[in-house]
């Protein structure tokens, strides 16, 4: 075995389970962990990390790709149920207490797992370790992040350098395919979650499902989108105004950015996730709008993908318990949504270090230059 960076991000993992329950060893089940700490890219794989053990269980489908993914992983190719699998490798290493991902595998699965492993091995809940240590990013993970923006901040240049006329008179999901189709030709893998298009009053819904409604002049569209590229995604917001801004709409998105100053002022390491999310959201308190900011101002990230998986630690809310580190991506996005009216989100990314944060989205933010003619 060599001293890989997924090695080295094992035995961290391994030490930090072993902090909180008694395991000899931790099978991972989720993708982007098994990816994490192993560089497999496939699917439906489980990771068993002991002392001295690495093993990667797959199928055949992935069987080539394991072997040149995961050279310094024992890789076991299964015939029969992943349980059974698990289950041989834990009995040839002679494993007693097996830790699992309390958060990820089902009751279902544990359930077959330890019918499979029988009375010789115990199953332990293992909390969130893995995310825990995602949550730090290296140089070159970064450098993952920061051209998974390039890739989701040119795709929006690119759509909305045609003007009004790119947006007006479209659906909202034809602009939302848009978006996708320039991030994939872009050089992303995919888009990083359900790209968002929300026009008119659905801007007020934060999670809308962009539909067949026409985007008309005059109204305010909401594009929340990211890229996922290199195994990294990147998560961006901003609305843009079709001819003019909507002038019930005016005030609030100058609350809102700034918030979102407030916000990237206040993150540094060492400063509490509540400090932040307390930061912006004075601001829209003092301008009345509190109780129309209805989410938490931030989230981690990093290579979760998918609306399930996009927010990683650390939150940013008003209940988070987290304390930024360097190191750590954390998305910067407060909103205020007026129901029937619409809503304004602006969403940033940005590295956190021991001084100033680091913004690695470069998108303009001010009104003006959201206003498409
Ligand atoms: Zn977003
Ligand atoms: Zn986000």
């Amino acid at each position: 075995m060599g001293n890989s960076i997924y090695e080295v991000r094992r035995r961290a993992v391994l030490a930090l389970a072993r902090s909180q329950v008694r395991v000899d060893a931790l099978l991972v089940s989720r993708g982007a962990d098994v990816g994490y700490l192993s560089g497999f890219s496939g699917d439906d794989s489980l990771l068993l990390v002991g002392v001295g053990l690495a093993c990667l269980i797959t199928d055949g489908r992935f069987a080539e790709q394991a072997a040149a993914e995961c050279p310094d992983l024992e890789v076991i190719v299964r015939s029969g149920p992943m349980s059974t699998a698990v289950a041989g490798v834990a009995r040839g290493h002679k494993i007693r207490r097996l830790g699992v991902q309390g958060g990820h595998m089902t009751l279902a699965a544990q359930a077959a797992l330890g019918a499979a492993v029988g009375a010789r091995c115990r199953l332990l809940a293992v909390g969130e370790v893995v995310l825990g240590l995602r949550a730090v990013k290296d140089a070159e993970e970064v450098r993952s992040i920061r051209r998974a923006i390039g890739i989701a901040q040119r795709a929006f240049r690119g759509l909305i350098a045609g003007g009004a006329k790119a947006l007006s008179g479209r659906t909202e999901r034809e602009v939302a395919a848009e978006l996708d189709y320039r991030m994939i030709r872009g050089g992303a893998d995919s888009p990083a979650f359900d790209t968002v298009v929300a026009a008119g009053a659905h801007s007020s819904l934060p999670h809308y499902r962009p539909g067949r409604a026409r985007i008309r002049p005059g109204q305010a569209v909401l594009l929340d989108w990211g890229a996922w590229a290199g195994g990294y995604s990147s998560d961006l917001t901003r609305v843009v105004f079709i001819g003019r801004i909507p002038p019930e709409l005016a005030e609030v998105y100058e609350v809102v950015l700034a918030a979102s100053q407030a916000g990237l002022a206040a993150v540094r390491a060492g400063v509490s996730a509540k400090a932040v999310d307390r930061a912006a959201r004075a601001i829209i308190e003092r301008a009345g709008l509190g109780e129309r900011f209805i989410h938490s101002l931030g989230h981690g990230l990093g290579r979760g993908r998918g609306n399930a998986e996009v927010h990683e630690p650390p939150g940013i809310g008003r209940l988070s318990a987290a304390r930024l580190r360097a190191g750590m991506v954390v998305t910067i996005e407060p909103g205020v949504y007026l129901p029937g009216v619409g809503g304004i989100r602006i969403e940033d990314d940005v590295l956190v270090t021991a001084g100033a944060a680091v913004k690695l989205s470069t998108l303009p933010a001010a009104a003006s230059a959201m206003v498409l003619r």
